[in-house]
């Protein structure tokens, strides 16, 4: 069991890659806390978890909002007594070229994937300070590192991520606390079919666009990612130190 007694907080664990993480991590002996804005998807992920003999428990909480987080990272530490790792996955997505994008929706986007990632880590790191111990992994994008078509806002919240990681790591790295990024390719999720039916008439030649831009070949599944958010959460990834991690079927790079 890679990650045996551990209590992990996974935010938008609700669906996609954050669920499939969720059940991973719970397979490999850790509490799971799935939170999620969206209380009916997140109570699924617990049940699939506790019916299957893990332990997880749901905490409904917009990661936006300060005095909800902060809520529900008090009651986890009162029920659990710590957070080990701290997952930051909740995030939306943004499409359109910069001068199609409205006002309101950029701060939208901002507002979940870059305040959503600042709000779990800014309550939780306290106590992962007071115990010297601890692993966040933040929820970045390859498109932190490439340019893609029509993800103007988007596009900025993940390369913010990525730096905001680089310096989380440089802060707490003497409390023993790891902060590593995840960079994934394009997985196939509720949120890119939601991206695809947003930004393309033609759907059936969006994915296989998409696909060709993979040199595997083919669209990533959660649980490409899960395995290696697993990784990060787990000691194993001790010598990593705010690294970002590559599951992109080799779009960066190919
Ligand atoms: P998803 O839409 O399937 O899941 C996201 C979950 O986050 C949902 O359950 C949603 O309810 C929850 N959520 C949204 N706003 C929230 C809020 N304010 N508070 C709490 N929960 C909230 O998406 P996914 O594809 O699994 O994406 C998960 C993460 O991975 C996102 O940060 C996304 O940007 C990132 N990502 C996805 C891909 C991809 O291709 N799918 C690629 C790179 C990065």
């Amino acid at each position: 069991m890679r990650l045996a007694d551990k209590v992990t907080l996974i935010t938008g664990s609700g669906s996609g890659i954050g669920k499939s993480s969720a059940l991973l991590f719970a397979r490999e002996g850790a509490t799971v806390v799935v939170n999620d804005l969206n209380a009916e998807q997140g109570q699924a992920t617990v049940d699939e978890i506790v019916s299957s003999g893990g332990k997880a428990a749901f905490y409904q909480a917009d990661v936006t909002n300060p005095e909800q987080v902060k809520a529900m990272v008090d009651r986890i530490v009162a029920d659990f007594g710590r957070i080990d790792v701290l997952f930051n996955n909740a995030g939306i997505s943004g499409v359109g070229r910069l001068h199609e994008v409205e006002p309101e929706a950029w701060d939208r986007v901002m507002t979940v994937n870059i305040r959503g990632v600042f709000l779990p880590s800014k309550y939780v790191l306290p106590h992962m300070m007071e115990r010297m111990s601890g692993s966040i992994i933040n929820m970045s994008s390859c498109i932190a590192e490439i340019g893609l078509a029509k993800r103007a806002s988007y596009s900025a919240t993940k390369g913010a991520v990525l730096a905001l990681t680089k310096s989380m790591q440089v802060d707490y790295a003497p409390y023993n606390i790891r902060v590593n990024a995840l960079l994934p390719g394009t997985i196939l999720t509720p949120f890119v079919e939601d991206y695809l039916r947003k930004s393309y008439d033609d759907q059936e030649a969006a994915y296989a666009s998409l696909k060709t831009r993979q040199l595997s070949g083919d669209l990533g599944r959660p649980e490409d990612v899960a395995q290696a958010a697993l990784f990060l959460a787990s000691d194993e990834s001790k010598f990593m130190m705010g690294s970002p991690l590559y599951i992109d079927g080799g779009v960066v790079f190919g």
